[in-house]
């Protein structure tokens, strides 16, 4: 469906049997090679400690095709997507399948393996980087001292790989979780992507569902999300709207649209209303009907909770800042021709 009509369905009409997605996150695979301290999913478990089912690619491939089906843009995540054996294979299959954006999530570590699948593929490519500091790093990335940064060395290396791409026709995005243990990092990482022209996106630590208890109200967690706005205000590439950040910067609690999104499992299961609160609702290889499936949720686990104060993360409160201040579009096309504007005079 048309993205401006979906947004209009949505908006208006609110459909409450019906299950019209505008993106569709899917897990390729639930591994991962690194142990970082804050991995969470929405029950609290590391995303490396759930059962490691993953589907051939040949599976994968058809679970695509019938996504492909339903939503016009898709992320690809994990765990840590590369992980997945087959990994090359199923992105060349996602080229065929002409999806309007590919965004792929990654720790960084072996984009150099499938570099040229990877870069024929994406749209988005989306690093994960917590802080520049070798040793801090480590700690981040769940591994022992004795690495003494050779991680973050191999993880930078791939990020200049990407950015030197000489065909390249894919933006590079740096993507930090903010803790109570890594905020002053945080500055010297925004810089980082600032100078490389990289979009730089934060959200904050989730323990499950719930901000991490270190950081409400605090002055240096707000504070860096204030100079987050202050630099958006500037027109530099933070991602997010200004009320999007206003919200992760409050914790404020957002209402949440989750039949927004379609999310899938590495083996294609679909959870009612979302992943996060995990009621198993139908799996994609058997049923294709996502109306079907939502009411099928609704009959097993009732109407879609208000849910309290959590969930602050760039898909579930990006879309409700969309559907509460559908203005903001316009800013941030002011935002980006502000941009333009300056590199004019640069
Ligand atoms: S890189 Fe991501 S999936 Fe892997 S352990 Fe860290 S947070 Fe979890
Ligand atoms: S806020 Fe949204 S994503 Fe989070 S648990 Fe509630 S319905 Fe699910």
């Amino acid at each position: 469906m048309n993205p401006l009509v979906n947004f209009v369905v949505h908006k208006l009409l609110n459909p409450r049997k019906k299950w019209y997605p505008f993106i569709s996150v899917f897990y390729l695979t639930y591994e991962c090679n690194f142990r970082c301290p804050f991995c969470s999913d929405g029950s609290g478990t590391p995303y490396y400690r759930l059962p490691e089912k993953i589907l051939p690619a040949s599976e994968v491939i058809k679970l695509l095709k019938i996504i492909r089906t339903k939503c016009d843009y898709i992320v690809l995540t994990g765990g840590e997507p590369l992980r997945h054996p087959e990994f090359s294979s199923i992105m060349e299959a996602v080229v065929q399948m002409k999806f309007r954006e590919v965004v792929l999530t990654t720790n960084g570590y072996d984009v150099d393996k499938h570099f040229s699948a990877i870069a024929g593929a994406v749209t988005s490519l989306v690093f994960s980087l917590n802080s520049l500091d070798p040793e801090r790093s480590d700690r981040f990335f769940g591994l022992k001292s004795h690495d003494k940064g050779a991680t973050l060395r191999k993880i930078l290396g791939n990020i200049d790989l990407a950015e030197k791409h000489s065909n390249k026709n894919f933006q590079i995005h740096i993507s930090s979780v903010v803790g109570p243990s890594n905020i002053e990092d945080l500055y010297k990482v925004y810089e980082f992507a600032r100078k490389r022209d990289f979009i730089f996106a934060a959200c904050p630590q989730l323990v499950g569902v719930k901000p991490h208890s270190g950081l409400s109200g605090k002055d240096d967690f707000r504070a860096f999300y204030t100079f987050l706005l202050e630099e958006k205000q500037k027109g530099n590439k933070v991602y997010g709207t200004t009320p999007y950040l206003e919200y992760m910067r409050d914790l404020r609690k957002f209402r949440c649209y989750p039949f927004t999104m379609l999310v899938v499992s590495p083996t294609g299961d679909v959870y009612y209303p979302c992943l996060e609160i995990g009621h198993l609702a139908g799996n994609l290889l058997k049923t294709q009907n996502l109306h079907k499936i939502r009411q099928n949720g609704e009959r097993l686990f009732g109407p879609q909770p208000d849910c309290d104060n959590r969930c602050q993360s760039a898909c579930a409160l990006g879309f409700s800042m969309l559907f509460q201040h559908p203005s903001v579009i316009f800013e941030d096309i002011w935002f980006t021709a502000r941009r333009f504007l300056h590199r004019l005079h640069d």
